[in-house]
């Protein structure tokens, strides 16, 4: 495996950064506050190509490959994890989920208007009493003629408000029986179809998430994504991919958290000299640095068989799993390094504290990627 970053990722990497440096670090905290979506931020990352990063350019995507994506959404959360969780699920999960098993007709429809922001995508899966345990899904889709009829709720989902689009799993089956659930796409606007409650979040406030009801929902055969019956089959291989882009953004906030803690540690003086001086400061500092280098290694590694076509269960819930743990201790330890100012909101590392905690538990907990990590090693 050649981990050297390319030229390419090198490129899109410097123009994330920019992005996020001009457009996103000046307001974050304003959005973070008020928990505002910024919808007018996904529409300038369209323009740049973020919104369909592994969107061939045949349909308005950039063609990228999973290298610079996760590159991409490293530096966007190397400033605020919120727009890079929205970036993550718009691009990995809607829009992946309509790329990977779409039909020519729902890639065409579809696929243009994710990739250029037109449309934020949304992705459900989670229900408020099935979250690790979403086979078991109470959300139904009945077929009467041409038609589907949607009923239920999905919960926890990004952009479940604004999205203008979302593929929503369904079941068509009897519960808990094998190939019980089907994926459909449903616009926003659709009869039946609304938003619920808007949550009231400890971090990941400028990413929305939101209740979708459906309510008599009838959506046209033509909508539905693949065979019936394979929906959980391919919410599961979305997830795989997902995993990698979760990793991204928690080694984003890892590493977000790190360089302010290593610049703060050197400007910091206590007992008439910078903190770095004491050893306590100066082995955090190399814990968080070495934590760091293995989660983007893991990341690499999954990134490698990803782009080959190689099995990569195993190797994306490792990934994920260790990113997102380092992300809550490194930026754990980077509150500790500020002392009191860490503690503020005039100080980064507060927020970045706050939204890595999301990196453990969205697109499958800890536990449920040691349990995924357990039966791949117990095969
Ligand atoms: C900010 C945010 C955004 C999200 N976005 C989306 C989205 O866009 N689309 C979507 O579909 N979902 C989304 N989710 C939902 C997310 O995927 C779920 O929250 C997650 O899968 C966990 O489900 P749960 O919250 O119901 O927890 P539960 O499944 O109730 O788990 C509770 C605890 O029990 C543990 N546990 C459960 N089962 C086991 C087991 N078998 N062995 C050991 N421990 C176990 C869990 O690890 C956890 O610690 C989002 C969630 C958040 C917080």
């Amino acid at each position: 495996m050649d981990f050297s970053t390319s030229e390419l990722t090198q490129q899109v990497s410097l123009s994330a950064r920019e992005f996020a440096l001009q457009q996103i670090k000046p307001n974050l905290m304003e959005w973070d506050e008020s928990q505002e979506f910024p919808v007018h931020i996904f529409k300038e990352l369209g323009k740049l190509g973020m919104m369909g990063v592994l969107v061939p350019e045949k349909y308005g995507g950039s063609g990228l490959g999973y290298f610079e994506y996760s590159a991409i959404i490293q530096e966007i959360s190397k400033v605020c994890g919120s727009v890079g969780l929205s970036l993550a699920a718009h691009n990995s999960l809607c829009t992946g989920h309509i790329l990977a098993f779409g039909n020519e007709d729902q890639k065409q429809k579809y696929l243009p208007k994710l990739a250029t922001a037109e449309f934020i995508g949304a992705w459900g899966l989670t229900e408020p009493n099935t979250g690790s345990d979403a086979g078991n899904m109470k959300t139904t889709a009945v077929k009467e003629g041409d038609y589907w009829m949607l009923n239920g709720t999905k919960s926890w989902i990004t952009h479940g408000k604004s999205g203008d689009v979302a593929v929503v799993i369904c079941r068509t089956g009897e519960p808990r029986s094998k190939n019980n659930s089907t994926a459909f796409i449903v616009e926003r606007g659709h009869p039946g179809f609304s938003a619920g409650k808007k949550e009231n979040k400890l971090g990941m406030r400028a990413s929305e998430t939101a209740e979708m009801i459906f309510d008599n929902c009838k959506i046209p055969d033509a909508n539905r994504l693949g065979e019936v019956g394979s929906g959980f089959k391919q919410a599961m291989k979305i997830l795989d991919g997902g995993r990698i882009s979760i990793a991204a953004l928690s080694l984003g906030i890892a590493k977000g958290a790190y360089e302010a803690s290593l610049a703060y540690s050197k400007e910091r003086q206590q007992f008439d000299q910078p903190i770095s001086n004491f050893q306590g400061i100066a082995f955090k500092l190399a814990d968080m640095a070495t934590k760091i280098e293995a989660a983007e290694l893991l990341i690499n590694m999954a990134c490698d068989l990803k782009i080959k076509g190689l099995p990569m269960t195993k190797e994306s819930a490792i990934a994920k799993y260790y990113a997102s743990e380092i992300s809550v201790e490194v930026s754990t330890d980077a509150v500790q390094i500020f002392g009191g100012y860490g503690y503020t909101k005039d100080f980064p590392v507060e927020k970045f504290y706050r939204d890595s905690k999301l990196c453990t538990i969205g697109e499958g907990t800890s536990e449920i990627q040691k349990l995924v990590i357990a039966r791949e090693v117990l095969k």
